[in-house]
Formats: structure tokens, sequence, C-alpha cells
């Protein structure tokens, strides 16, 4: 693990970024322009697929604490952006039969709604309760800020209300620290990363993190989809790391 100048684990050397993979829905949607939705018989394939290679999928909170304690050698990190209610009701079990957890990153101001900031067929976002029953599970709940805006540019105030704003709402409503932030869009600069640790949060989650943004509050993940069986995510595993590597420090 690559510690530097006092900071721990605020920058993170290529060898040490651990794989995380990234969903948004887990159900049968015909309508998927953007494709954010894995079928829940795929998804259960693809869990399947890591727990035969020993593989455990755990939530990002519980990822980085091992990161701290160079204990995450063969840890996944799991996670769900938006907070689709078909996440409870189709991906968690898959989860816990399993003793898989994950986390899912929560819009603090569209809980009960419906993802209108996506064209398309609406789908649920979580209620109150149902966040509720998600960490009861055991399951991590994030901040996916407050409403879903790219925070790449984004003046001192509207960073302060995504991201701080967002994080004192779901701590209220999930009853619980809230740990990690997802980035909207996987937008995000210094200031934005800047805000997110300054406001509490241990890590930050972000897409395609350029090499030299790597670090706890950038920290890169990988796509997953309806096309990835076996294979392909096997060629995602070995690839991950060669793929940020390639970027370079280009944002
Ligand atoms: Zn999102």
């Amino acid at each position: 693990m690559t510690a530097g100048n006092g900071t721990g684990l605020g920058r993170l050397g290529l060898g040490s970024v651990p794989l995380i993979l990234m969903y948004h829905a887990v159900d049968t949607a015909d309508h998927d322009p953007h494709m954010l939705s894995v079928r829940p018989d795929r998804f259960a394939a693809q869990m399947g697929w890591l727990r035969r290679r020993g593989l455990r999928g755990v939530a990002v909170g519980t990822l980085v604490a091992a990161m701290h304690a160079s204990r995450a050698r063969g840890l996944v990190g799991i996670t769900f952006d938006d907070g689709y209610a078909s996440v409870l009701a189709n991906a968690v079990p898959e989860l816990l039969r399993r003793e898989f957890t994950a986390t899912v990153f929560v819009i603090a101001g569209r809980v009960g709604q419906v993802n209108d900031w996506d064209r398309g067929t609406p789908w649920p976002l979580l209620s109150r309760s149902q966040i509720g029953e998600l960490a009861a599970a055991g399951i991590e709940i994030g901040s996916h800020s407050a409403t879903h805006q790219p925070l790449a540019g984004a003046d001192p105030e509207l960073l302060e209300a995504e991201v701080r704003g967002s994080r004192d709402s779901l701590s209220r409503l999930a009853d619980a620290e809230i740990r990690g932030f997802a980035y909207p869009y996987g937008s995000m600069d210094a200031a934005a990363r800047r805000a997110v640790r300054a406001a509490g949060y241990e890590y930050g989650c972000a897409v395609r993190t350029p090499w030299a943004q790597l670090g706890l509050m950038a920290l890169p993940r990988v796509y997953m989809g309806q096309r990835d069986d076996p294979a392909r995510m096997a060629a995602k595993r070995l690839l991950y790391r060669a793929d940020i590597a390639v970027r370079g420090g280009r944002s």
C-alpha cells in the first residue's frame, strides 16, 4: 500500500487500486437506453463468478478499512449508484446468500421519487423505509449528492449543498454515519474532491479516474452491464489497472 506524506491512503499507487464494480439498477427493464440495468439472473451469475474465484463482494467502507489494515486482498467493492428500488428487491438477496455486502449511493433529494434526470422510462428510487431495510440488511448507504448534478466546475455553494448537505440529510434519514460519496456522472475536479474530504467523507467513488488523481477521494470503478458474462468479467478483472495506466494524467 502506498502511503504518502502523512496522508495515509490519500494517494494510491496503481498497484494498490482496488477492484470496485459499479452497478445501477438490477431489473428486467425493456427500455434501457443508457445501459444502466443488469437483469437479475445475470447479476446472480456475476456474483457467483466472484464467489467461485474466492473473491468476496463488500461495501466500499469495508474495503477502505481493509486497505488501511493491508487486508484488502480478495475483496471486491460492489456499488449501486442512484438508489433504485430494484436493488433492494433483486440484488440484495443475491448478495446476502453469498455473504456479500455492498454500498448503495442514494440521492438525498430524490428519496422515494424516480430518476427524472435521465430520459427514458422512469424507474422508482428507494423510499425512506426501503433505505432503512437496506441498512438493516448490512448494506452501506452512501451519498450520490443532493440532486444529481455534475460537480466538475461547480461553485462553492453548489458543492456545499450537494456534498455536505446530502451527507447531513442522509445521516439523519439512515440514522447512520455516511462515509462514502459517489460523484454523479463521475464528474469531479480538485475542488469537488476537496469538498468531499472537508465534509467528512472517508472516500469518494469516481468512474474513470486519471492516474494522476488516484486516491481515496477518487476511487475508480469498473462499469458492469448486462453484457458482462464470465469471460468479460475475467478480462475486466485482469485489465482494470492497465486501463488507468493507459489514460495516464488525462482527465
Ligand atoms: Zn447517478
